[in-house]
Parts: structure tokens; sequence; C-alpha cells
């Protein structure tokens, strides 16, 4: 095979991979969209864009910046497929969605090293997501066997019922830091509430939704269900969501993005949105915990994935109380246990390199930070975009307080009572996701139910029912996904009201 007809999913193992991409004869991998159930060359009016690994610097793939056209060439084929589609029983779409599944999961190690490629996360970290990837389809597959409706009777006799039939093509947008956990995350649930879609990920990691799409050539999901445009926020993804004939986004990525969404599509009152946005979460750490358990948490909630999770706790607020106990710990955890290039993978890309890096310049130029780890990484890396975690404390001022950085840097601030913990960890424009550090079982409920975020974790971080609402409050977000919730995003509801014949 020459170098450059093969095609990532050739290369299924890390070694295969890795000794592939360092050949001199390399050519980096075109990836080709998927169009009402074909893989096609990017047409000629479509420029591409350069994907690099974050862990060596160098270019591996040729990303399609798809342009208006491809993008309504998509569009209509999901189009013409949604009325067959919708039609499906459940029990039809719940097969399709299990051999879905269990594709990707005979394909784990392929998934799971590209996407440690594409994105920089260590292969242990992608293998987790790949098997929650799974774990979406499996899920909704089952879901929609086993769903209840409202009905009632008013004093009259009249029967009164939810009919739901789902919205049409939706368009699905989803960003680089989980790319196919979440990009699954909205497929799974679209797909098994009749609905077809459009999805586009980030162009910054694209290659797993290009191997996800032999696995629906694989599933022999009828033509034009699913369709997968790759491209940038312009023009791709912004041709997208305007689309006329798009019905619904179902969008996760940053806030400034979601406003720019919400902005293009105001007069399009009926299109339905569900907007999954930034986050600057906090970290409460109370004086009677257990130190070594809350050092442990609050470590991965901060350095898990370089700190490139939505979710991520980049605030940590500790009780004055246990200040002096807590910070030697929770420096000396993070060095031992959080080790660039082995627990540790490199940050995404190059901007967002130099983003990470501006944030420590700024936090290094003010005489009140205190670098307990870390430092400015240097301003051209020589090969990779490694960042090693930095544990900072800066004045209550400082934009590190504020700013959504998604990277491995995380502030430490101390604090004195109950509300003022409540307070700082609500000072902020975001509310997603929180994590709530303490033995005493009703500050558990008394702080919990006040922390402004969609998600408090109480002794834990990132659990997951998949049935429970996920999404956030302020500028996290609106709308909710996750079992019934997704169901309301995908589906749209009637009220038949039948007196006795
Ligand atoms: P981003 O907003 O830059 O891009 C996200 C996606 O939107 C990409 O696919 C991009 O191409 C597309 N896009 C950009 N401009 C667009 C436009 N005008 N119209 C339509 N699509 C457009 O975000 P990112 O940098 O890829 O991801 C990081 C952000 O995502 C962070 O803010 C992070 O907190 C957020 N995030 C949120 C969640 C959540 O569940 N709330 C989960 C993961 C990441």
């Amino acid at each position: 095979m020459s170098s450059a007809s093969i095609e990532p999913w050739d290369l299924p193992t890390l070694d295969a991979a890795e000794s592939h991409l360092r050949q001199s004869a390399f050519r980096p991998f075109h990836l080709r969209n998927l169009i009402n159930g074909d893989l096609l060359a990017a047409s000629s009016d479509c420029d591409s864009i350069a994907s690099f690994n974050p862990k060596t610097g160098q270019q591996f793939a040729s990303v399609p910046n798809s342009s208006p056209d491809v993008v309504d060439q998509a569009v209509r084929a999901a189009e013409q497929a949604f009325p067959a589609w919708a039609a499906t029983s459940p029990s039809l779409r719940s097969q399709y969605l299990q051999r879905i599944a269990a594709g990707i999961e005979a394909r784990r190690e392929l998934f799971a090293v590209w996407e440690s490629i594409d994105q920089g996360k260590t292969l242990a970290r992608a293998r987790v997501e790949i098997d929650r990837a799974v774990s979406n389809f499996r899920y909704f597959s089952t879901y929609i066997l086993h769903q209840e409706t409202h009905a009632r009777w008013t004093d009259t006799n009249i029967l009164t019922y939810e009919h739901r039939s789902p919205k049409g093509v939706f368009a699905l947008i989803s960003p680089w830091n989980m790319p196919l956990y979440l990009l699954t995350w909205k497929i799974a649930p679209c797909l098994a509430f009749g609905c077809t879609a459009v999805a586009k990920p980030s162009e910054v990691t694209s290659v797993s939704a290009y191997l996800l799409a032999t696995v629906f050539q694989e599933a022999e999901l009828p033509a034009g269900v699913i369709n997968l445009v790759f491209g940038g926020g312009n023009p791709t993804g912004s041709a997208l969501i305007r689309h006329p004939r798009v019905k619904g986004v179902s969008f996760t990525g940053g806030t400034a993005t979601g406003r720019q969404i919400r902005r293009d599509t105001v007069d399009e009152i009926g299109k339905y949105l569900s907007l999954e946005l930034g986050g600057k979460n906090p970290t409460l750490v109370f004086e009677d915990v257990d130190l070594e358990k809350a050092v442990a948490t609050a470590a991965a909630a901060a350095f898990e994935n370089q700190g490139e999770i939505c979710l991520c706790g980049s605030r940590v607020y500790v009780q004055r109380s246990i200040w002096d106990a807590f910070l030697p710990r929770f420096v000396q955890y993070v060095r031992t246990n959080y080790v660039v290039g082995k627990n540790v993978g490199a940050v995404v890309s190059l901007p967002h390199y130099r983003k990470i890096r501006q944030y420590l310049t700024i936090a290094a130029d003010d005489p009140a930070t205190v670098f307990h780890l870390g430092s400015v990484p240097v301003e051209t890396p020589e090969s990779g975009y490694w960042i090693e975690p930095s544990i900072l404390t800066v004045s209550d001022s400082s934009c590190l307080l504020k700013d959504e950085i998604f990277g491995p840097v995380v502030t430490l601030t101390p604090f004195d009572t109950e509300r003022e913990a409540i307070e700082k960890a609500n000072d902020s424009e975001y509310g997603l996701a929180s994590v709530l550090l303490t033995n005493d079982g009703s500050r558990m409920r008394r702080v919990g139910e006040k922390i402004d975020a969609g998600l408090v974790w109480v002794n834990s971080w990132l659990v997951r029912e998949l049935g429970t609402p996920f999404g956030g409050m302020k500028a996290s977000g609106t709308g909710r996904e996750g079992g019934e919730y997704s169901r309301d995003v995908f589906t749209t509801v009637r009220t038949l009201h039948i007196p006795q014949a």
C-alpha cells in the first residue's frame, strides 16, 4: 500500500500509527465528508485545515473546510432520509444503535489511539472516553424501548395525552476536548428519537468522527440518516446552524460561539437550540474533610485531560483552618501523580498553548501571584505542546479567577465561612459544574443546593448517570440533555384531546 492510500483505520495500534507517522514518505491523511452514506473527497470549492499531533507538532491530517454548498448537500440528504427514519419503530432504531455501539467497541484501541494522537490526551484517558461513547449508544438504544408518556382524563371524561414526534433534521456541533464522546452524546439520542442529522466535529480534532463514519457504513444505517461534514466554525458550522431546513441545533462549545449561534438564529423562532457552553468551576474544600481523599479528588477535577474538560474544577477554595495542611499535600500529590508525558498529555493545539501561556504570563507579571507548582512555559515549544500543571495563588481581582483557561492551571484561594465559600463559588458568569468536599451531611445539602451550577458533585467528580440532566446555568448554557431531557431536545410534543365516542 502506498502511504497516500493508507487510512487511519489501517493502523489500529499505537506502534503501527506512530511508526507510520514517523516515515519520511508520510503524507497527511485527507479526511472525507460522509454525505448520503458515501465518503466524498472535498469538492474544489473547499479549502482545507491542517490538523496537528499535539504531542509532536507534526501535521498528520488535512480536514476539508466544507463550503455552504457542501453543507446544503448534507442537509438535503438528511431531510430526504427523515420521513422514513422517523417512521421506523423504536426497536429497529434500537438495533441500529446497538450495531453502532458494537462497531465502536470492536475498534476500541483504534479509536483510542487516534483520539490520543489527535487531541493530545493520554491513551489511558482516550480509552475511557471511547468506552463512554459506546455507552452513549447503548444507553439510548434501550431508553427508547421503555418510554412513558402522560395521559389524563378531564372531569368530563375526555382523554388527553402527550404525543411526541421527532423534530426533523438537526445540526450537531461539538468541541475538541472529548471529541468522540461529546459528538456521540448528540448523535445517539438524535438518531434514537427518530431525527436525522448533519454532525460537525471540531476542525481541531476530526479524526475520530472520520473513523465513526466507517462504523455507520458497516452498521448499514440508511443513507442520509447521519451525515458528517468537516470544517471550521466559518464557513461550515455557521452555514449549518443557519440552514433553513435545520429544525434544531445541539451545540457544545465555548460561550462566545453559543452567543453567536443565538444571534445567527434569532429570527428563526421555531429552531430549537440546546447550548452546552463554557465553565469556570469551583471546588470547595471544607475543614471537616478527609485530607488525603480531598486532595486526590480536587487534583483529578483540576488536571484530568490536562484540565481540558469543561467540568474541571479550576478554582479551588480551601477553608483557612486547613489551608496550611492542604496546600503542601495538594502540590506534592499533583507533582507525583500528574506527570507530563506520563499521565498528563499535551494541550490540543499551538493557539491553545499560547492562550494558556498568556494567562500564566499575566499571573507571573503580578507581584501578588505565587506559583506553588509550574511556571510560564517557553514561547515557542520545540516539539509538541506540553505544559506542566500549575498551582497558583492569585489576587482576588485576577482574571485567572474569572476566565476559562481550559488547561492545566488551577488557582487556590482561602475562605473562612460557609457563606463566603458560596459567595466565592457563585462569583462567576458561568454555572456549569462544582465539587463540594465535606463530610458534614447537612452541609452537603445546605451548600450544594445554593451553588449556581447545573452539576454538583459531593466528594466525587465526573460521575455520570446518563438519564440525569446534564447542562449549565448562567453563561454555561441553556437546556439540558440526558434521558428524558434529550427526548425533549429531539422530539416535539402535541397534546391530544379525545372525547368519549
Ligand atoms: P468553540 O466554541 O470554539 O467550537 C466548538 C464548535 O463550534 C467547533 O466545532 C467549531 O468549529 C464550531 N463553531 C465555531 N464557530 C461557529 C459558528 N459561528 N457557528 C457554528 N459553529 C461554530 O469551542 P472549542 O474551543 O472547540 O471548545 C472549548 C469550549 O467548549 C470550552 O469553552 C469548553 O468549556 C466548552 N465545552 C463545554 C462542554 C459542556 O458540556 N458544557 C463540554 C465540552 C466543552
